[in-house]
């Protein structure tokens, strides 16, 4: 039995991760979603075990302490991690795990797990980003525009990913990430 794919999905605020990784998750039913901690708020209609692990701040330090993380990162002044749970147990038993990380945290991954998929999700372009975050009607300027330079940074971390995808549309970006999980497995299959 071939061993599970550590899937690492990360992408500028507004590219539509979220919506991408949820789709994936709905196609690929064998796939296993890693739930995130985080100290940041719960949002409206979020849930604490499905969302994220929600914790306080003093809880996370002491998780970070004892090594529970396979990473973690501060994020827009809140931390996020990944629980190292049962991660490797249910690599070996074969199951691929989705993570959705922002790019420190993934850059992390990459140093520990080299044979991770590492896929970078971008906008088609920082015009189409700037109309995305501006259709939600959540930010001000400034925020927008804090947001703007933040992705052209994020676009060139993207560079040290194995992958990067276009989410021109949901529909053909998860059909781009199932493909290049399909092919990974072959690859793996040869070794
Ligand atoms: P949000 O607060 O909008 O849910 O997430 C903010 C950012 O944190 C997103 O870029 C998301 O990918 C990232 N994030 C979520 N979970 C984790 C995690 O476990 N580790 C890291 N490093 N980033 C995460």
């Amino acid at each position: 039995m071939s061993k599970g794919l550590l899937i690492v999905v990360s992408g500028p605020s507004g590219t539509g991760k979220g919506t991408v990784c949820s789709e994936l998750l709905s196609q690929a039913q064998d796939l296993a979603y890693s739930i995130s901690a985080t100290t940041r708020q719960p949002r409206a209609g979020e849930v604490d075990g499905k969302n994220y692990y929600f914790m306080d701040k003093a809880d996370f330090e002491k998780k970070i302490a004892e090594g529970g993380f396979l990473e973690y990162a501060n994020v827009y002044g809140n931390y996020y991690g990944t629980p190292l749970g049962k991660i490797e147990e249910r690599l070996a038993e074969g199951v691929d795990i989705l993570l959705e990380i922002d790019t420190q945290g993934a850059i992390n991954v990459m140093e520990k797990c080299p044979d991770g998929l590492f896929i970078f999700l971008v906008p088609p372009s920082l015009a189409e980003l700037e109309r995305r975050i501006r259709g939600r009607g959540s930010e001000t300027e400034e925020s927008l525009q804090k947001r703007m330079g933040s992705a052209r940074k994020e676009i060139e971390d993207g560079k040290k990913y194995g992958y990067v995808v276009v989410n021109d549309t949901v529909k053909n970006a998860v059909q781009r990430i199932m493909a290049i999980r399909t092919a990974e497995h072959c690859r793996m299959d040869k070794n």
